[in-house]
């Protein structure tokens, strides 16, 4: 098969009959008509259609080395810095059509797929079979084009204590048995953004196990169909209420919604799993394979891509109220281009100095992005803030479409135009603004990027940890031996 069109993703979709749990009810199919997930189906949807478009055709697609069909850029194995350039554009142009607002579109867990199949070797250590099922997995992936979430952590319930011991070892999800063809996993894992909609859940290592026995049935790493029996999913509210593109126009495209993930007695089979029982090699999962390093790579690349839309939204919302001369609001605007700059270098000097890895694979400097991915969830956070302190009340004259071509329409006309807008074009803008910095949908976002990679104290003291401070301390310690 192909790079699946869009009418191919829902044609997939509504055969699969995974149980989410949403508001009272219970969903076994249909998802995308159900109102929680309709809209953003159909954003995922386009998505899949870009791949065939004439203008995006060339940098969405490459030949599949096995089927010679057209198949997704970012199952591409990067050999050459052409292939690293090229996988990014493709990053960008699905990037770019949420504005970054999307963050588990295909293309982040086929960036991890690649650079683990890549590495099948690794996987063999344990059992040369794990090697041999995460390639034929990633090649059933990159050639079905199946579209992947992930989960990893185990429920919030007692941070005090590890994983392994919530509730004597009966809560986060572990290996319970093993029979003839298979393992059979119970418990849960706390979130899995996308999984209603998801072909695929990949079930990957959570956070750092610590090598002891009783880590041992919470070791694993394998991948399951959606609507596995007994795999259960327990959605949050929607923020998508349902409302016209004009009033929402986030939240009406971009909704991705997060599940709990349960598992009751779910029955995996042996060729779906890539490790068991190995805590040590559960650990080195990611670094080890490279696979956070290309995972990063498109995550930068969507979050360029959403802070050129923060500057292009900061940019028209400043011009229409004309507040644009103003230095406090030159010094806002300076710092979202700062950002913009800042993560553009990052990128590029990742792709510049990028390195074929132990495995064949063309690897970005991880230096630049492992910076990356420790700033944006922090540098985020200003961006809703800004657009509130700017936008101030106008985020509140905010009437909505009906009110634009109802009784009050004359008023809005008159009463709410701007220097550069009329009343109607104003409010659309502003209607923006506020899903950007102010909806629920807004909050989700900020509360996403921040969580995006883990939480980012114990991410930063993991920073520390691991770059090689020796040599500036040297550097010191000798200039105070001059002295
Ligand atoms: C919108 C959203 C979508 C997500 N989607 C996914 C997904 O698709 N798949 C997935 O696997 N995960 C997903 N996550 C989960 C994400 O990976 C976690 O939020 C992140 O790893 C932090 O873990 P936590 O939420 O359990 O926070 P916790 O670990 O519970 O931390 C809560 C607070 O306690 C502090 N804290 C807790 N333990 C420690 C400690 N040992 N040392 C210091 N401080 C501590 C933290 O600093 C933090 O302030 C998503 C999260 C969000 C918010």
């Amino acid at each position: 098969m192909a790079a699946r069109t869009g009418k191919e993703y829902l044609e997939r979709l509504a055969a699969s009959r995974p149980t989410v749990h949403i508001q009272g009810e219970t969903v076994t199919g249909g998802i995308q008509d159900h109102p929680a997930f309709r809209n953003v189906v159909q954003t995922y949807a386009e998505l899949f259609d870009l791949q065939h478009s004439d203008e995006h055709k060339d940098t969405l697609t490459y030949t599949s080395p096995t089927s010679g069909e057209p198949v997704g850029t970012s199952f591409l194995t990067p050999k050459t810095p052409d292939d690293l350039v090229k996988r990014r554009n493709a990053f960008k142009v699905w990037a770019d059509h949420s504005n970054g607002m999307l963050g588990r579109t295909g293309d982040y867990m086929n960036s991890s797929l690649m650079a683990l199949a890549s590495a099948a070797d690794w996987f063999a250590q344990a059992n040369p079979a794990f090697g041999e099922n995460i390639r034929c997995y990633y090649e059933k992936a990159r050639e079905e084009d199946l579209l992947c979430t992930h989960t990893l952590i185990p429920p919030q319930v007692n941070r005090a204590v590890a994983g392994t011991q919530q509730a004597g070892g009966k809560l986060a999800a572990r290996i319970v048995r093993e029979d003839d063809n298979g393992v059979v996993i119970s418990g849960a894992r706390m979130l899995a953004t996308i999984a209603p909609f998801a072909d695929e859940m990949l079930v990957f290592p959570s956070t750092v196990l610590r090598g002891t026995p009783e880590d041992k049935p919470y070791s694993y790493a394998f991948a399951i169909p959606n609507d596995t029996p007994g795999l259960r999913y327990i959605a949050r509210e929607p923020l998508d209420y349902d409302r016209p593109r004009h009033d929402h126009p986030l939240a009406s495209r971009f909704e991705e919604s997060d599940c709990v993930v349960v598992f009751d007695d779910v029955h995996v089979p042996y060729e779906r799993c890539f490790a068991l029982g190995d805590a040590e090699l559960c650990n080195g999962f990611y670094s080890q394979t490279s696979s956070v390093v290309h995972m990063t790579h498109q995550v930068v690349t969507r979050t360029t891509a959403k802070t050129e839309y923060v500057l292009g939204l900061v940019s028209l919302l400043t011009e229409a109220i004309g507040i644009e001369q103003f230095q406090h609001v030159q010094d806002d605007i300076a710092e979202i281009i700062t950002t913009l700059e800042t993560l553009r270098a990052f990128l590029r000097a990742a792709e510049a100095d990028a390195e074929v890895n132990e495995y064949g694979v063309l690897t970005p400097a991880f230096a630049p992005l492992n910076a990356a991915r420790n700033l944006y969830p922090k540098l985020y956070q200003r961006f809703p803030q800004i657009l509130r302190k700017l936008g101030a009340s106008g985020l509140m004259a905010t009437p909505t479409e009906l009110d634009i071509q109802g009784p009050a329409a004359a008023d809005i006309e008159a009463y709410l135009q701007s220097a550069t807008l009329s009343g109607p074009e104003r409010v659309k803008l502003f209607r923006l603004v506020w899903d950007t910095c102010i909806s629920a949908f807004s909050s989700r976002q900020a509360l996403y990027e921040y969580y995006f990679f883990g939480d980012p104290v114990r991410m930063a003291g993991a920073y520390v940890k691991s770059y090689d401070r020796e040599p500036y301390k040297a550097r010191v310690q000798a200039f105070l031996d001059r002295a």
